[in-house]
């Protein structure tokens, strides 16, 4: 898929400031300093499409873009949030579980995951969460050039081993870098069969 478009639609604060769009939808999340950012600039050819999200204050918003005028890519506040107060993690966890459990359009949430650590609690109880609800998503194992290919595919590995403990079958699985660009292609080409099926 080529980006020919990307444009910010708006930030959403509750489901029901979410766009009235029955675009397919594709959400991005993971721990904050995983490659969120990065990777969505690397995926949509934007140098600051994910600016917007850093913004003090408003990292607990979802942003919505739409790129090509044929499906949303949406930006997920990230799980993990040493700084938030325990309130503040409780409202931010309830909008995104809200979007992740209601939203009719959503077709998959990438989970991001940094290739360089060994399977993380935090990262397997979220996944776990997705798979209970039966949530449709993939995972995308980030910054894959900061170590060796055979550390990347180690920690894969260790992931999808400890998934197997809870998890019947195994979701897609990329491995991206927003140095060298691998995974882009990879991502896209799964976006625009998803879009297209
Ligand atoms: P976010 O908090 O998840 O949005 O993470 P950022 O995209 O801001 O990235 C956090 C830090 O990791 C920044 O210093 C990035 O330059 C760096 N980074 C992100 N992705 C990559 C990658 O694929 N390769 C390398 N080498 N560094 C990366």
């Amino acid at each position: 898929m080529r980006i020919q478009s990307a444009n910010f639609e708006l930030s959403a604060i509750s489901l029901d400031s979410c766009p009235d769009s029955k675009l397919p939808e594709f959400a991005f999340i993971g721990r904050s300093n995983v490659g969120k950012s990065s990777l969505l600039n690397v995926l949509s050819n934007q140098a600051a499409l994910a600016r917007v999200s850093k913004t003090p204050g408003r990292t607990r918003e979802i942003n919505f873009f739409t790129i090509n005028r044929t499906w949303s890519l949406v930006d997920l506040p990230g799980y993990g949030y040493a700084k938030a107060s325990a309130s503040d993690r409780e409202r931010f966890n309830e909008f995104v579980s809200d979007y992740l459990r209601e939203r009719e359009n959503l077709c998959c949430a990438f989970v991001l995951i940094d290739s360089r650590h060994e399977p993380q609690r935090i990262d397997q109880e979220f996944v776990q969460w997705l798979v209970e609800g039966e949530i449709p998503f993939a995972l995308v194992f980030t910054k894959s050039d900061k170590v060796k290919p055979s550390a990347v595919k180690k920690n894969i590995a260790g992931f999808l081993e400890a998934m197997a403990e809870w998890s019947e079958g195994q979701p897609p699985v990329f491995t991206t870098s927003s140095k060298t660009k691998e995974g882009r292609r990879e991502l896209l080409k799964f976006i625009e069969e998803a879009i297209t099926t």
